[in-house]
């Protein structure tokens, strides 16, 4: 799958509208979501068919696109079944009961509901809600693709506008060339200070993109609490306020993105592999202490650029149980215990290290293991898998090291 993104831009009215559809793609999920728990032993047709009850009950409900409205049906099933799927592995924690949506900001078409001109860069959404034509707003070209290619249109509701993404199916590697093999691998390891340490021993800073908002952020959230009404219809001020607001986390996080995927380019046009760990940040962040870095280091995002763009240029990325890491020698294999405080490997063997640069090391060295000198063989035979597990994971290792 490949997204094409556009703003969209169109009257007032026709936001109107957007909102409108939204909200009834909301009541349809809610609707799904209640008809589930009322009824018990509910399946995937039974949820379906009380679907299309919805729409011979509600005029409105009518009047949104079918396959729209199919979308909403499907998105509450796929949740039921992560629930239940949850229950039936076990997960420890939260099990993840499906929620009533709130604050729904999209509405997804399949095939139809939609029309698109390729010439004049416009889209015509022509169900019920009388959204309308709208003009796309953005540089990339819509000649590149097949318009059966498109499986998906989705408009997303943001802080600043409306948007339009396109979920093409194609290949990606198909439309862009492949890179010259370079020789090169490389190791990352995570840090907390640091976003990564890699194996040449360079570090990485992570960007502080929310600590250098954070005060104006701040600032934007106190003026919108002030015009905050408890029990009485909100102000424009109001409104305007928590649109700010919004925006300012918006730009943090859009800001970020680049970031990772910037990053994530250079380190895969330099490296025909790209070894780091398998750690989950979910469960990372969890630990109240460590949450504010973490989440600041962007860590996921940017392995899911390396993962993204290792398929479209057909890099190896290999994800390894980050256990021992740090402690074990990557000279003789000792393990050599220490805390979190001591920086530097010091072992009997005489091999002496950057505790940072060592641990990426060991983590190419994981990586590496039983493929060394057939790197171009099994990157055929890898095919389309984004990433590939050495080992399993334990991700709670890396705390305790
Ligand atoms: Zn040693």
């Amino acid at each position: 799958m490949f997204i094409l993104e556009y703003k969209l831009k169109g009257k007032q009215h026709q936001y109107q509208a957007i909102d409108e559809a939204i909200h009834t793609v909301q009541f349809v999920r809610n609707k799904c979501l209640r008809y589930w728990e009322d009824n018990k032993g509910v399946g995937q047709k039974d949820i379906y068919k009380y679907t299309t009850e919805l729409r011979s009950e509600y005029s409105f409900v009518k009047e949104l696109n079918s396959t729209a409205c199919q979308q909403a049906c499907e998105r509450t099933w796929t949740a039921i079944l992560a629930f239940y799927n949850n229950c039936k592995i076990n997960i420890p924690g939260k099990k993840g009961y499906p929620k009533y949506s709130k604050r729904t900001h999209s509405v997804e078409f399949k095939k139809s509901g939609w029309k698109l001109n390729r010439d004049a860069k416009k889209i015509t959404f022509t169900d019920g809600k009388n959204i309308g034509e709208l003009k796309l707003i953005g540089s990339r070209d819509l000649f590149y693709f097949q318009e059966w290619q498109i499986q998906r249109v989705r408009i997303v509701k943001r802080a600043d506008g409306y948007f339009v993404q396109l979920l093409l199916k194609l290949d990606i590697r198909d439309i862009t060339p492949s890179l010259e093999p370079t020789r090169k691998c490389v190791g990352l390891d995570m840090g907390l200070k640091y976003l990564y340490a890699d194996s040449d021993n360079n570090m990485v800073e992570p960007p502080r993109y929310y600590r250098q908002a954070e005060k104006r952020l701040n600032k934007l959230n106190r003026r919108k609490s002030k015009k905050f009404k408890r029990g009485k219809k909100q102000s424009n001020n109001y409104i305007k306020a928590r649109r700010q607001y919004a925006k300012g986390h918006l730009k943090v996080s859009r800001q970020r993105e680049e970031f990772a995927k910037r990053l994530a380019l250079r380190l895969i046009q330099s490296n025909d592999l790209i070894a780091y760990e398998d750690l989950k940040v979910k469960n990372l962040v969890h630990n109240k202490k460590l949450a504010k870095s973490i989440n600041d280091a962007g860590w996921s995002k940017l392995r899911k650029w390396i993962e993204y763009f290792g398929v479209k240029y057909g890099r190896l990325t290999i994800a390894v149980n980050p256990a021992y890491t740090s402690q074990e020698c990557f000279n003789c294999g000792q393990l050599i215990k220490k805390s979190l405080s001591v920086r530097t490997h010091i072992c009997s063997c005489g091999y002496c290290e950057d505790r940072d640069t060592m641990a990426a090391l060991n983590i190419l060295k994981k990586a590496t293991i039983g493929h060394i000198g057939s790197w171009s063989e099994d990157l055929n035979a890898w095919g389309d898998s984004t990433s590939i597990l050495v080992g399993s994971n334990t991700c709670q290792d890396k705390l305790s090291q």
